[in-house]
């Protein structure tokens, strides 16, 4: 595959450890020409100070940075700064999403839905950023339907985002159908799947039963029966990966978006192992 479609997404670590980690895993990725690196946006803008320092470092390295910015939370006046700051730092892509409210917070702020923020930042900054929105081939666990998802995820390509990024999954009929339903209602952006190297079962499961995104049976009971051997985990997964990512790339996907959780080895084992 063309290295140019493939990008690589980060947490702001909260250590120096984990700025020194993140600073190797990186380089090792760069080798691989990504598109661009995203850096993630803490629930109610909790990292917003250490997403802005990550991306900066990243463009100090001379490559594209691409923050993700929930709105969830925010009011219009926080969000123009933060446009602001990422405008001045040269930034030209962004993730826009809704993000979820912490536990405990009770306001919803001035805005409700990603769609909405979507069209505040073309109000505000034009065709400055290359927006990238949340896509979910298995469906919006709060949805109330996969027919209303799919008509909401509209709303933000009508507001004018440029391309998505999917949720993880590990069945790609699901990626498939999603994308034929979006062809169906006149969607053209590229919507790239989003890869969950498997890495730690006991973490891969904790976040499928909050986001949704689901584990299939064979899957889980395979990886149940190695137990504590992280080794037999981590070879069964990569296979599974690599395997998904030859079939989506095959079936017409666009690219690859990785969530590599701040780790080189998992993402880069699944890209050499591709036979296309
Ligand atoms: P929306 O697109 O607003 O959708 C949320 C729900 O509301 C859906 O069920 C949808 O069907 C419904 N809906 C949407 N619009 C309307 C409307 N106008 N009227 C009625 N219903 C509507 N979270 C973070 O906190 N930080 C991150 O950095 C982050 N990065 C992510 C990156 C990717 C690629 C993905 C897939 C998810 C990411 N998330 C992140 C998680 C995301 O914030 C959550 O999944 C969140 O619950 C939804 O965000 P969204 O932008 O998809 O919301």
């Amino acid at each position: 595959m063309s290295n140019s479609h493939i990008s690589f997404e980060f947490f702001p670590p909260q250590t120096n450890e984990g700025v020194e980690k993140l600073t190797i895993a990186r380089a090792k990725l760069a080798a691989l020409n990504p598109e661009f690196f995203s850096v993630t946006f803490g629930a109610g803008g909790s990292t917003r100070d250490r997403t802005l320092e990550t991306v900066t470092q990243i463009k100090a390295e001379g490559f594209d940075a691409a923050p993700h910015l929930s709105c969830v939370g925010s009011t219009r006046e926080n969000i123009r700064a933060i446009l602001k700051t990422y405008q001045d730092a040269g930034i030209h892509r962004i993730v826009a999403l809704r993000g979820d409210l912490p536990s405990g917070m009770a306001t919803a702020g001035e805005f409700q839905y990603a769609n909405e923020l979507v069209e505040f930042i073309r109000t505000e900054t034009g065709d400055h950023f290359h927006l990238e929105v949340a896509a979910y081939p298995e469906f919006h666990p709060q949805a109330r339907s996969a027919r209303d998802d799919i008509l909401n995820f509209k709303r933000k390509i009508d507001a004018g985002a440029n391309s998505a990024i999917t949720q993880y999954f590990y069945n790609a009929d699901s990626y498939f159908h999603f994308v034929d339903e979006c062809h169906k209602l006149g969607i053209t952006v590229p919507i790239v799947p989003g890869i969950m190297p498997v890495v730690r079962f006991s973490q891969l499961a904790r976040f499928s039963d909050t986001c949704g995104a689901e584990i299939p049976r064979w899957m889980r009971k395979t990886m149940e029966g190695f137990g504590d051997d992280s080794e037999s985990v981590q070879a069964f997964g990569r296979d599974v990966a690599t395997r998904l990512c030859e079939k989506l790339l095959a079936g017409g996907a666009p690219g690859l978006h990785f969530y590599t959780l701040n780790q080189s080895a998992p993402c880069i084992g699944i890209i050499e192992g591709l036979s296309l």
